[in-house]
């Protein structure tokens, strides 16, 4: 502890500086530094919204007759923003639940477009969304040109979620 004053070095504990008089202040430690509080809960309930807003991406680019790997990025990229905007902090909890939703979003959506697509196809003939789902896992197992395409597609998604989670977290560590 110094005096204010005169910045002479003083015991702990006095009140007054040994030379020059001046009260010592003890409140003069410094603004304390608050830590940036997360809310893990918040940071969860982003990162769903940002998994949803690239899970979508899939349809809509599918839609749009793209194919979806670079939505790999996207989901990636908003589930790690979604939870560091509304968590307020990218912590390891949040990478680790933003992995989570990186894995299950993309084969929920790549594989509801193609029961979708597969049902558009098929509706004429009477088939339910229902009977599609079992229909087009028989059709896939038996072709393997159909599953090698299938697995190609998924890895392709899964290579652009690997490169998105990988430049979005090391941007979010640079910041720190
Ligand atoms: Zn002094």
């Amino acid at each position: 502890m110094n005096c204010n004053h005169c910045g002479t070095t003083l015991p702990e504990g006095v009140t007054v500086c040994t030379v020059c008089g001046t009260p010592v202040q003890a409140a003069m430690a410094g603004p304390e530094i608050l830590p940036v509080r997360e809310n893990v809960a918040m940071g969860i309930l982003g990162a769903i919204g940002g998994a949803l807003i690239g899970g979508a991406s899939i349809i809509l680019l599918s839609r749009l007759g793209f194919i979806a790997a670079i939505s790999g990025f996207l989901i990636a990229f908003c589930t790690l923003k979604g939870y560091e905007l509304l968590g307020k902090q990218l912590s390891r909890t949040g990478v680790i639940i933003s992995i989570i939703l990186m894995v299950v979003t993309p084969f929920l959506a790549y594989n509801l477009d193609l029961i979708w697509q597969f049902y558009n196809e098929l509706k004429v003939f009477g088939l339910t969304l229902g009977d599609c789902v079992p229909f087009l896992v028989d059709l896939i197992q038996e072709d393997a040109e159909l599953m090698r395409m299938y697995l190609s597609e998924m890895g392709m998604l899964y290579l652009f979620v690997a490169i998105g989670a990988f430049s979005t977290i090391r941007n979010a560590m640079r910041k720190v």
